[in-house]
């Protein structure tokens, strides 16, 4: 059974799709209480369900008239003040009974300060962190994975689900608090690192003379398989879908990747797991990001930021 209210913060790349879901799929006259730093974002949706978008005039606001809430920004700085904030944040509204789910991929510590902030404000709030992969395309269709930092047996396990639901396809309990955050962020730093490794083992082989479609076919059968390599390969022309073959533009920007990365990289120091290629992956995300030719392109492009031939077509004689 669908809440009749609902609240939505953070109208950006991924929440606009996300809250468009929930407003499509859900139970017929479901309302949506949404606030965004971003006037535009806000008129925009609103265009969208005229009835169903009651736009407000702060993260407190939406929180005062919601009963589940669902925040999507940036960084940990911006959770911080959307909850936190204190005459415009949500914990300055009545929250008691109330569900808050963080979507946004940020640090464990603060996603553990804010759930300690709801704790000592009410004993019945319920605050999870729910990062998503999928990026934009996936945010559009609905088929997002949601990494939710809770048990299975949590109560608010099936509510969830079902809400999650409409805007994504695969929902992952990760077995407590602030876990979810912790498989996200594993997840980028392993992704990261394949893909850094895809496009240093692909150059290899084009300066050696190799054709990258025929040695990318050749990794997809066998090791050096990733879906890094079949489906988001950083050599253009490899994957014609894939953003490097459009000037790296869409998919998932480089500073994006930098973000999450060194996310992971603080993480690891944290709790002490040593990391061997932390330093140097992050050396070269972090040099991409601000490189004039990379930033703002898919996290991919590292391939152009090592000094890869992007024009290994002519090199080779336009073979494919
Ligand atoms: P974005 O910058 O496009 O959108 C963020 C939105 O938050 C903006 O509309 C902004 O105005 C709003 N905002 C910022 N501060 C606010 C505040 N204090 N109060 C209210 N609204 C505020 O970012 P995005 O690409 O949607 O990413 C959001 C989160 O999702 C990030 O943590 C990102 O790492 C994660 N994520 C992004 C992708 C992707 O492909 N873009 C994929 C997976 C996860």
């Amino acid at each position: 059974m669908s809440p009749r209210v609902l609240g939505f913060i953070g109208l950006g790349v991924m929440g606009y799709p996300m809250a468009l879901n929930l407003l499509k799929k859900l139970e017929e006259g479901t309302k949506l209480h949404v606030y965004d730093v971003s006037e535009e974002a806000l008129s925009k949706l609103k265009n969208e369900s005229p009835e169903l978008v009651l736009v407000c005039s702060s993260a407190r606001e939406v929180a005062e008239k919601s009963d589940i809430l669902f925040t999507i920004v940036p960084e940990g700085r911006h959770v911080r003040a959307v909850y936190l904030e204190e005459r415009t944040g949500v914990l300055s509204a009545a929250i008691d009974g109330k569900i808050l789910v963080d979507c946004s991929t940020i640090d464990t510590k603060t996603s553990i300060d804010v759930h300690g902030a709801i704790r000592n404000k009410s004993a019945t709030a319920s605050f999870y962190d729910a990062p998503v992969s999928g990026g934009s395309l996936g945010a559009a269709a609905g088929s997002l994975t949601f990494m939710l930092g809770c048990k299975e047996d949590d109560p608010n396990l099936p509510l969830l689900k079902e809400l999650l639901g409409a805007m994504g396809s695969s929902i992952f309990p990760c077995g407590g608090f602030a876990l979810g955050l912790t498989a996200k962020l594993c997840n980028n730093y392993c992704s990261g690192l394949i893909a850094i490794a895809t496009a240093e083992a692909m150059n290899i082989g084009i300066k050696c003379g190799m054709n990258p479609v025929l040695l990318s076919g050749i990794f997809a059968t066998s090791t050096a398989q990733s879906t890094i390599n079949d489906k988001w390969n950083p050599v253009p022309g490899v994957c014609p879908n894939a953003p490097a073959s459009n000037d790296y533009q869409g998919g998932f920007k480089v500073q994006l990747m930098k973000k999450d990365f060194n996310l992971a990289v603080e993480m690891a120091k944290r709790v002490g797991a040593e990391l061997r290629l932390g330093d140097p992956g992050l050396s070269v995300y972090d040099g991409a990001s601000v490189d004039e030719a990379c930033r703002n392109r898919d996290s991919r492009v590292i391939f152009r930021y090592i000094g890869g031939n992007e024009d290994w077509k002519d090199r080779l004689g336009g073979s494919k």
